[in-house]
């Protein structure tokens, strides 16, 4: 035995196991659960703690070191880059493994970046800041040719047989391609047995004029397809429509279709500005103006259209927050728990990539230091990033919560573990606690358990998380990071 985690609360959503119980360590696995463990291994006394599977985020496009540990001192052990998704996949694979990743790491295959290639010509380059440097381009977001979907479709086949672990796809950010085109894919993906991850198509009561309703669009695919049709963030792309689609995803999965929704708890979303949604002359889609918008890179509140205009054309990929709903509001607020606590609904953070106030000039000072913790204050990102798992878990489960801890940790590791379990063996290891298991195994105060990063202050960890191991080596300790700990292993999907 390598170490014992002695006398804490045990908690395994799978089995229903809920008691006080000593967990062993081995080798990455967890050798043994039980009562009065004989001593001979080093011991950490976590009574009083919960003690469960660390958490399994479906939608994070941290690509740093230094992102990641934010995300792990929130819990998280496995980081996968899914609704964007990466292409080529065995170059992203190749990269995470050679910097080292302090938490499992994996990706889908990008939709959107296949698309830029067949149709704009523009070479993948396996990483997202590539993808929102060209994002406000509207060559790659023209409609397609039948020769060109071809070109696409085999890409992603390229990308699936290299292990990808489905097939990502950033439909809201290429409004005009053809919903043909969006079942040509989930028929790919069905052929394989593999997930797809979507980021909606605009919602008719926002564009009445858009070629299909985004919400019905995934529906529609899952029946016709058969392919497990993951739906991202139904919060932040329903807005005030949420119930609407929520009822419409409830009739598709009670009429037998694999239909799957992930939410996050807060009102703003974050994206490049140069989104098409964000163009000035569609805001009002969102009911948005110009000032919804706070740039990240200078922290400034877009102050005009042509403000906007500027910052578009200067830095499309620059980051921005997007307030879309109110959390200082009751009524928004309720809307945001209607998308976490939807039957079945799972959370997933989509934590961005951190943004580094100052000089932009990539050899900068900032761009070139290993990464440091505490992360300096110049390094921004949306409060997701570092939140999102406490805050759920205090919202479903602290002051009057409506869900037993039990429940509310299910969204966070064994219904994301499930999503991916068909195809991807080393899955179905994870999101549970229970012998054989990886020791991917986060360890927190149920009463204190909180997220600490706001709008100004986005980089604040969470409180309440006290350990977190992955692949049985501590990334978190006593509530620090361990800054030298790489642990975190690819999750890929066998070759198909
Ligand atoms: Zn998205």
């Amino acid at each position: 035995m390598d170490l014992i985690l002695r006398g804490g609360r045990v908690v395994d959503p799978e089995s229903g196991l809920d008691a006080v119980r000593d967990v062993g360590v081995s080798d990455g696995r967890v050798a043994e659960i039980g009562n009065s463990l004989a001593p001979g291994a080093p011991e950490v006394d976590v009574g009083g703690l919960v003690v469960t599977a660390g958490f399994i985020d479906l939608h994070s496009h941290v690509n740093t070191v230094a992102g990641l540990w934010l995300q792990a001192a929130d819990g998280v052990t496995t980081a996968l880059e899914l609704e964007a998704g990466v292409t080529p996949v065995a170059a992203a694979y190749r990269m995470a493994a050679a910097e080292g990743r302090p938490v499992n790491y994996g990706f889908a295959a990008s939709w959107a970046m296949a698309r830029m290639e067949a149709v704009a010509g523009i070479a993948p380059e396996a990483n997202l800041s590539a993808f929102l440097a060209n994002m406000a381009s509207p060559g790659w977001q023209r409609p397609a040719a039948p020769g060109q979907i071809t070109v696409m479709l085999d890409r992603l086949s390229a990308d699936l047989a290299d292990g990808a672990l489905g097939i990502g796809l950033l439909l809201g950010y290429a409004p005009a391609s053809s919903p043909d085109e969006y079942l040509q894919v989930c028929a790919l993906a069905a052929e394989a047995g593999t997930p797809t991850f979507t980021h909606a198509r605009d919602l008719i009561e926002m564009v009445p004029t858009a070629p299909i309703d985004g919400a019905e669009e995934i529906v529609r695919a899952a029946g016709q397809t058969g392919a497990h049709m993951h739906y991202c963030h139904v919060n932040s792309t329903s807005q005030r429509h949420v119930d609407r689609v929520l009822a419409l995803v409830g009739r598709a999965q009670a009429a037998g279709s694999r239909v799957t929704t992930e939410a996050y708890p807060y009102g703003s979303g974050m994206t490049g500005i140069g989104a098409a949604f964000l163009a000035p002359e569609r805001l009002g889609e969102r009911g948005l103006s110009p000032s919804s918008l706070i740039y990240a890179p200078t922290g400034e509140r877009v102050a005009s259209v042509d403000r906007l205009r500027e910052l578009r054309a200067a830095d499309p990929g620059g980051l921005a927050i997007i307030e879309l709903l109110r959390e200082d509001d009751p009524g928004d607020r309720e809307l945001l728990m209607r998308s976490l606590t939807f039957p079945g609904s799972i959370v997933a953070s989509d934590a961005m990539p951190l943004t580094w106030m100052g000089p932009r000039d990539p050899a900068s000072a900032a761009a070139a230091a290993p990464p440091a913790w505490p992360l300096p204050r110049t390094a921004i990102t949306h409060p997701r990033t570092a939140g999102t798992f406490s805050r759920a878990l205090r919202l479903l489960t602290r002051d009057g919560g409506p869900f037993t801890l039990a429940e509310a940790l299910t969204k966070c590791s064994l219904r994301p573990a499930r999503v991916l379990g068909d195809r991807v063996p080393a899955l179905r290891r994870k999101g549970r606690l229970q012998v054989g298991c990886d020791a991917d195994i986060v360890v927190f105060d149920p009463g204190t358990i909180t997220d600490r990063a706001s709008y100004d202050d986005s980089t604040r960890p969470s409180a309440g998380i006290r350990h977190v191991l992955v692949n049985g080596t501590f990334v978190i300790r006593d509530g620090d990071v361990v800054t030298d700990a790489r642990p975190g292993r690819p999750v890929r999907a066998d070759p198909c």
